[in-house]
């Protein structure tokens, strides 16, 4: 096997750097027609037949031929058998990763999950008031590979929220269960568990079905079926996000080994050939000997064709002028995974504002932040950092106002909302308010 992975080389003092940026790094998520209408028909006939729908869609895609829907369900006693079967050694793993992202999500709570309130002066009580959702779906994706930890980012803090149920689907092409995602369903606290994906799971979870309870809101990530059906149902139910292909952004200043650097650039593109991985760094000579650790270490990778089509189709190695530059560059794409590899990383962060997670420091690989750091892994993709946020408890609430008006605050209140009111032209808001002063208006 002769592959070569060659990530276009660009350079921030070139002329034409402005335009390659944007031809090479531009990512358009237009969505696909031809999906669009598989899934629009899917998500109608789900709603329409409900579970029949969904065992024919089953059959179908994922070549799953069972008699019922019963037969779908993973039962919790299959969940904790599954964990029991496993190795101690992933047994530990597994629950070692839970306790860990348990822990980020309990701080995530305190600091920014908590219901709070003021008084005025007069006695008016003001504040917010935060409850979790009564069930949410999550959906693991099973079409390709199984990603336990896909599991545990999503049902961890939701149960860390409070949430009342957590659904999980999870399609098992071929009926193969994969023991370590049914496990980590019985570490991450889920309820209920169907082996069903794809755009009819979407439907299922959104519309309910005899068998599916309805939920309130779906989280996970998917492939374009599934990210086409949750925008779909959204409104119908909440989502988190539509993910699309991950990314890797690593800003270098040259003191990391190079092939920690490129091993974490192949730790993106492997996902998949859409995946992006960019290097960003002041030192030519540096890329050039990243550029030679993926020549070395690109035959040893099992999934070498994959990283290869990633690299050449979306890849990029930058030299920028400076640092600085490099973080403003990074700023612009904003990417999914941000990695500061410096030996100086706290004098850059401040400097970088758009990133799904930053990972400081030469010993902070990605795939740590992946599995078990803590933080979740289900982060914002194509540029969409500049405004939205990880998956987290936040995800799985809702926050309701607190009003509670006293005698004397009325007195105050009243005289502004009736001014306002008569403005707008509604009587009833102004009268209701007028009611309620002590000498009210005739
Ligand atoms: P999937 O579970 O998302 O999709 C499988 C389902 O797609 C099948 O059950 C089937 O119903 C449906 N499907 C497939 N072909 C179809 C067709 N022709 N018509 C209608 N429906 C069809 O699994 P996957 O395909 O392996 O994709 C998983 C995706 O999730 C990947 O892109 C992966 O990179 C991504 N992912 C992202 C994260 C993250 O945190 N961002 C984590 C894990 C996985």
């Amino acid at each position: 096997m002769n592959l070569k992975a060659a990530p276009v080389r660009l350079s921030t003092t070139s002329a034409d750097f402005e335009a390659e940026f944007k031809a090479r790094l531009h990512w358009s998520a237009e969505a696909d027609a031809a999906i669009e209408q598989v899934v629009a028909d899917i998500l109608a006939d789900v709603q329409r037949r409900g579970d029949e729908a969904v065992l024919d869609y089953t059959r179908r895609f994922d070549r799953l031929e069972v008699d019922g829907m019963p037969a779908l369900e993973l039962t919790a006693a299959e969940l904790r058998a599954a964990f029991e079967s496993l190795p101690a050694q992933q047994r530990d793993a597994l629950e070692t990763a839970a306790r860990r992202v348990r822990t980020y999500h309990e701080a995530q709570k305190k600091a920014s999950g908590e219901s709070w309130s003021y008084r005025d002066a007069d006695g008016t009580l003001l504040g917010q008031k935060v409850t979790p959702l009564d069930r949410v779906g999550i959906y693991v994706p099973g079409g390709k590979a199984a990603y336990p930890s896909s599991v545990l980012m999503n049902a961890v803090p939701a149960h860390v929220a409070g949430v009342g149920e957590i659904i999980m689907v999870v399609p098992t092409p071929g009926g193969e269960k994969n023991p370590l995602v049914l496990a980590a369903a019985h570490v991450a606290g889920v309820t209920r568990a169907f082996t069903i994906g794809g755009a009819q799971a979407v439907a299922a979870l959104a519309y309910g079905t005899r068998t599916i309870p309805k939920v309130d809101k779906i989280t996970g990530p998917g492939n374009a079926y599934v990210a086409s059906a949750k925008k779909r149902v959204f409104g119908t139910v909440g989502i988190d996000m539509i993910a699309g292909p991950s990314e890797i952004l690593v800003l270098a200043d040259g003191s990391t080994p190079p092939d920690w650097v490129a091993m974490d650039l192949f730790s993106q593109a492997e996902h998949d050939e859409l995946a992006q991985s960019i290097l960003l760094c002041p030192d030519a000579a540096y890329i050039e000997r990243v550029q030679q650790e993926i020549d070395r270490l690109l035959p040893s990778m099992p999934r070498a064709e994959i990283i290869a089509a990633s690299l050449n189709g979306r890849g990029a190695l930058i030299q920028t002028r400076s640092m600085e530059e490099a973080c403003e560059i990074s700023n612009r794409i904003a990417p999914e995974h941000l990695e500061v590899s410096s030996s100086e990383p706290h004098r850059w962060e401040p400097l970088l504002r758009h990133a799904g997670a930053i990972f400081l420091g030469a010993f902070t690989s990605e795939s740590l932040g992946d599995y078990c750091a803590g933080p979740n892994h289900v982060l914002p993709t194509s540029g969409t950092a500049r405004f939205s946020s990880p998956l987290g408890v936040y995800d799985f609430q809702k926050r309701s106002s607190l009003i509670e008006v006293s005698e004397e605050g009325a007195q105050a209140l009243g005289h502004v909302a009736s001014v306002l009111a008569h403005g707008e032209g509604l009587q009833a808001h102004a009268r209701a308010a007028e009611m309620r002063l002590r000498s009210p208006k005739p």
